[in-house]
């Protein structure tokens, strides 16, 4: 029986024994290499919000999946390098272009694997899923400015206020929401300024004046910081551009 058909026969309980012994596999391995703990415990050094996964979550997770997290996590995973280092290959080196192949190497600093674009496959995985929850947000009724304005009633014991998140989602302030996606074809930046930059998805609203560029990178976890910098500015001119235009612009 596959590893998969083990999954998705076994009880929650039994389930919940796999995914045990699976982290148990992982620290014990974690153990094994303690000299390499500067390595193995990278992922504190991570400046990232921390990912919560609810059980309800592990139990549609593929094992498979859970697996590769959690080695990837603490690079147990069968690099090229931690094989070499377990005795099993004899040379250390990437099969695509001969550097090291450590699991940064392999997951996101290949020059090789980047021209074949397997970087590219990765990143449209995920600005395909992104596009897909975004379009669905986007076409939500949302009420026009005016009936916006109305007195707006509040129930005996709240406040009134509105919740951190109501706050902070962009597309509740306008209505009538386009969307362009970099995916399949270029994507053509709103005719409200002409420019050659392309960000992965534009959503932007004509009678609101309002405009949203995404732009995603899927970066190595202790590189995010300097990735997010390097994109920042890329699209400054851009957003201010729009601004100086009279459009309100998030990027
Ligand atoms: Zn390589």
């Amino acid at each position: 029986m596959t590893h998969f058909q083990q999954w998705s026969k076994a009880t929650p309980k039994e389930k919940s024994s796999m995914v045990q012994s699976e982290i148990r596999t992982v620290q014990e391995q974690r153990r094994a290499k303690a000299v390499e703990l500067s390595r193995q415990g990278a992922w504190m050094k991570w400046n990232l919000p921390e990912r919560k996964i609810t059980w309800a979550e592990l139990w549609r997770m593929e094992p498979f999946r859970i697996s590769f997290m959690l080695r990837s996590v603490y690079d147990t995973l069968p690099s090229p390098s931690n094989l070499h280092q377990w005795g099993l290959i004899e040379e250390p080196s990437c099969k695509l272009c001969g550097e090291r192949g450590t699991m940064a190497h392999i997951l996101s600093g290949c020059k090789v694997a980047l021209t074949q674009g397997r970087y590219r496959w990765r990143n449209d995985k995920v600005l395909k899923h992104l596009a897909e929850i975004l379009d669905i947000e986007r076409r939500k009724k949302r009420p026009s400015k005016t009936e916006a304005k109305q007195i707006r009633f509040v129930r005996e014991g709240d406040t009134g206020h509105a919740t951190k998140s109501q706050q902070h989602f962009i597309l509740d302030k306008g209505s009538e929401w386009n969307m362009r996606a970099d995916i399949g074809k270029k994507l053509v930046f709103p005719e409200c300024v002409q420019t050659t930059l392309r960000p992965d998805i534009v959503v932007w609203s004509q009678s609101s004046k309002m405009i949203v560029a995404i732009e995603l990178t899927v970066p190595w976890e202790e590189r995010c910081k300097e990735a997010y910098q390097r994109k920042k500015e890329k699209y400054t001119e851009l957003m201010t551009t729009c601004r100086e235009r009279g459009w309100k612009a998030w990027l």
